[in-house]
């Protein structure tokens, strides 16, 4: 993509975006918080505007037109989520609140009922705390051991360790598809095709892949793969599980109540197939709807173009920060290609704290984010006990960069000139 077409496509989206068109502090947003939820455009607004104001209605119980539309909209943004991650079947895609939830629901369901003493589950030190707690609580209960794959000398995932650690006793791989701090793409075909040929099963948590790059579930062979509406142009509240169909309809129930039965007795239930069987209760119905908006808005830009344009834009955010002595980036150095490292930069200043930083950059406008975000154990491994973090999506721009690269000087030669 050439400079032209890329400001083309940043600028052409942009409208889409009615928060963006704003002040802060008197200087107009730069929005580079994107890892921690992205902004939503009008389609997916609309949306939610349209369902309460048109079909609003609890799905799959009435016969009335209201329940009727409400259901079919509900169920259609399912197909959406299914085609964008190339699911083989509807059925194989479960509503939940949001990435931790669906981890929650693998850890309640599968991994309560199914891990012995003894069992082994592989994560990674550079997992976000919702892909950890569950398998802690698992472990705790179940008697199961938690491994961990370490960072390579590059910051990045340790293949090699991660060989080491597989077994006849490993029952479960659950890793992070793309790290939210490291921001390195970990080989997530490669991993689950090392973890079947131990018979283990694998979770990819792919809350930084499926917003910015073409994710085909049944091209990475993945057992479970979780990802969250809010961080992809959809509303909070929603985000989805993929399980492969056998191994969902093997699995008890998470949660109990409406909307997941058969037939219930005063003593005894039976359950609806999948995916109902994992969504008890009213849903979020607006969310879930928008949340196939979300998907329809991204597959028209097409996840090739959004995910090359991304490309050079972090190639440009890294060679901008790369100007600035005092900064240390932390995660593996994208190849030649541009690629293996995702549209983010975790980074520490030597003399300013990151949260005075992320303050001071507030005051120009500029949104990014300060501290562990999620990953406690792994900011131990980098030595720090916090850092900044910028994040890119595809409506950001050269000149967004160029403002934080600004702002980021001043306050790194204003603090150096009192401390150094
Ligand atoms: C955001 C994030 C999560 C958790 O997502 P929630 O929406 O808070 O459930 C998990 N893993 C990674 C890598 C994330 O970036």
């Amino acid at each position: 993509m050439t400079v032209t077409q890329e400001r083309t496509l940043a600028a052409a989206v942009r409208a889409d975006f009615p928060i963006l068109h704003q002040e802060v502090n008197g200087k107009p947003l730069v929005y580079l918080d994107n890892a921690a939820t992205s902004q939503k455009p009008q389609r997916v607004l609309d949306a939610l505007q349209h369902y309460y104001t048109q079909d609003n209605s609890n799905v799959h119980r009435g016969v009335h037109t209201l329940s009727a539309r409400a259901t079919d909209a509900y169920e259609a943004a399912r197909d959406k989520v299914a085609a964008f991650v190339n699911a083989a079947r509807r059925e194989e895609i479960i509503y939940t609140r949001n990435a931790s939830e669906a981890i929650n629901l693998v850890a309640y369901s599968w991994g309560m009922n199914h891990l012995k003493p003894g069992d082994e589950i592989i994560l990674s030190v550079m997992e976000h705390h919702s892909n950890l707690i569950p398998w802690q609580l698992v472990a705790q209960r179940t008697g199961a051991v938690l491994k961990f794959v370490e960072l390579n000398p590059d910051e990045a995932f340790d293949l090699e360790h991660y060989k080491s650690l597989l077994s006849d006793r490993t029952r479960l791989v659950s890793i992070v598809h793309v790290s939210n701090t490291l921001g390195c793409v970990n080989p997530a075909k490669e991993i689950a095709a090392l973890a079947h040929e131990h018979g283990a099963k694998v979770l990819l948590d792919a809350c930084q892949s499926v917003p910015h790059m073409t994710v085909d579930v049944q091209d990475l062979d993945c057992d479970w793969l979780v990802a969250s509406g809010h961080k992809m142009c959809a509303p909070t509240g929603i985000g989805f599980l993929y399980g492969k169909l056998d191994l969902l309809r093997a699995m008890p129930p998470f949660l109990g109540g409406g909307e997941m039965i058969a037939d219930v007795f005063l003593d005894h239930s039976t359950y609806a197939d999948v995916p109902h069987k994992f969504e008890a209760g009213t849903p979020a119905i607006a969310e879930a709807i928008a949340l196939g908006a979300a998907v329809d808005y991204l597959m028209a830009i097409g996840m090739d173009k959004i995910e090359a344009y991304e490309h050079e834009l972090t190639a440009y955010l890294l060679e901008q920060l790369a100007t600035i002595p005092e900064v240390r980036v932390y995660g593996p150095k994208p190849n030649a290609d541009g690629e293996g490292r995702a549209s983010l930069a975790s980074f520490t200043t030597g003399a300013v704290h990151p949260h005075d930083l992320s303050t001071i950059l507030d005051q120009s406008g500029i949104a990014i984010r300060a501290g562990h975000h999620c990953t406690q154990p792994l900011h131990r491994c980098i030595n720090a006990q916090s850092t900044a973090r910028a994040s890119l999506y595809f409506y950001n721009t050269r000149e967004e960069i160029d403002r934080f690269i600004t702002s980021l000087k001043e306050a790194v030669e204003f603090f150096g000139s009192i401390f150094g």
